[in-house]
Order: structure tokens, then C-alpha cells, then sequence
């Protein structure tokens, strides 16, 4: 097993978690639980003069590289894991006033993320309006017949974002004839159709749109306008 006398492989200062009871070789305090190794005479914070540091456990790299950054004097925290036989980080040990200075940054970050966020779901927002009022439009170019309101309401249903309907489908957002069809057929079946109700009593989905295919073919070339 490596010993605390042999530093792990890494650039710059580094503090070892002691595995087991261990004093400082130049004070004599301890156990200590974390200790600077210095050629066999491993010395504890105090003595290495980094006893004004603040452990900040591994976790949040942002935080850790930025508390790093802000600050003048840091060390990085490793244990031994035994069944790995290797040195592990647990973390750093860096200022407090850098530390404090790190976390703002990344509120910062945080804040600033909110509101992209924000701005992000408005532009989506008003982009789901343009492509609703452009999918109605291709409904009443399409089916002219249709109701105003109708269309709309097709259109609104096809377009709510992330619902997977066909509105959002790369068919849809081109308004292609076939996907725009699909979504009236959709509406007609659940609105005009006792399509739903057959479903609920158990009946199979081929044999449902069978028996209301006349229907929705019938209402559609009414809004076709050649019915
Ligand atoms: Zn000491």
C-alpha cells in the first residue's frame, strides 16, 4: 500500500486524507485528519501553513474551478482507496473569501441561466402563435369550409409544443398537405364521430375507424366545399 510519504501523482499542492491515525511530524498534534505529505514527515494544515483554508468537497466542478481560480493559495484533497490502489480526489481546499467570491459567480451563472430560460419561452411562445395562425391558414386554404373557429382550434390542438401530435412532427411544422389533412381527420374522429366512445367500450381501433370512415369522409368534403 502507498504510504502518506508518497505524493500522488498531481501538480501542485496536495493534502491526503489519512486513512489511519497519524500526527503531525512537527508539532506532534493530532490524529489529524488531513495531512500535507513533505518526504516521510507528513505535517498537519496548521504546520504547513494552510491551516486557513476551507474544504470544498468534489461535486460542483463549476464552483470548484472557479474557487480554485479565485483563489491565490489552494490544494487538492485525495484518499487512498485501498481496493483501487489508487489516490482519489475528495475535493480542494481553498480560501473562504474565494470561495465566497466563486459561489456568487455561479449565482450569477444561475441568474443568468433564469433568464435565457425566460426569453427562450417567450420566443417559443410567440413562435407557437406564428406557426398556430399558419396551420390555420392551411386548414382553411385546404378545407375551406371549415369554421374559422374550427380551424383554429385544430390548429392550436396540433401545435402545443412537445405533445408529440402531429403539428409538431417535421410534416407538420412544413404544413404539408398530408399532415395538415391528418390533424382535421384527427379532430373530426374525436369531435364529430362517436370514435372516443367506441374505444371506451372496448372496441378495436381498425374496426372503430371502419365504422365511422363514412363520417369523417363525408364531413371533410363538406369543408372541402365539394361535398
Ligand atoms: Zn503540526
Amino acid at each position: 500500500m502507498a504510504t502518506l510519504a508518497t505524493p500522488p501523482p498531481r501538480t501542485g499542492l496536495v493534502v491526503v486524507q489519512a486513512l489511519r491515525r497519524k500526527h503531525c511530524a512537527e508539532c506532534r498534534g493530532g490524529p489529524v485528519p488531513l495531512l500535507v505529505p513533505d518526504n516521510g514527515a507528513p505535517r498537519c494544515l496548521d504546520c504547513a501553513d494552510l491551516g486557513h483554508l476551507v474544504f470544498l468537497p468534489r461535486g460542483d466542478t463549476a464552483l470548484t474551478r472557479r474557487a480554485r481560480e479565485e483563489s491565490s493559495l489552494s490544494a487538492v484533497v485525495v484518499r487512498f482507496n485501498r481496493r483501487r490502489s489508487r489516490y482519489e480526489r475528495q475535493g480542494v481546499l481553498v480560501e473562504e473569501a474565494a470561495l465566497a467570491r466563486a459561489e456568487e459567480r455561479c449565482l450569477a451563472d444561475a441568474e443568468a441561466r433564469r433568464r435565457r430560460r425566460v426569453r427562450d419561452a417567450r420566443r417559443r411562445a410567440a413562435e407557437d402563435v406564428r406557426f398556430t395562425d399558419a396551420f390555420a391558414a392551411e386548414i382553411r386554404r385546404l378545407f375551406p369550409a371549415c369554421p374559422a373557429e374550427r380551424a383554429r382550434e385544430i390548429a392550436a390542438h396540433a401545435s402545443v409544443r412537445g405533445s408529440g401530435r402531429v403539428g409538431r412532427s417535421a410534416a407538420g411544422r412544413a404544413l404539408s398537405e398530408v399532415a395538415v389533412t391528418s390533424a382535421v381527420v384527427a379532430s373530426v374522429r374525436h369531435v364529430d364521430t362517436p370514435y372516443d366512445r367506441f374505444l371506451m367500450d372496448g372496441v378495436a381501433r381498425h374496426e372503430a375507424r371502419r365504422r365511422i370512415a363514412g363520417t369523417v369522409d363525408r364531413r371533410l368534403r363538406e369543408w372541402r366545399g365539394t361535398g
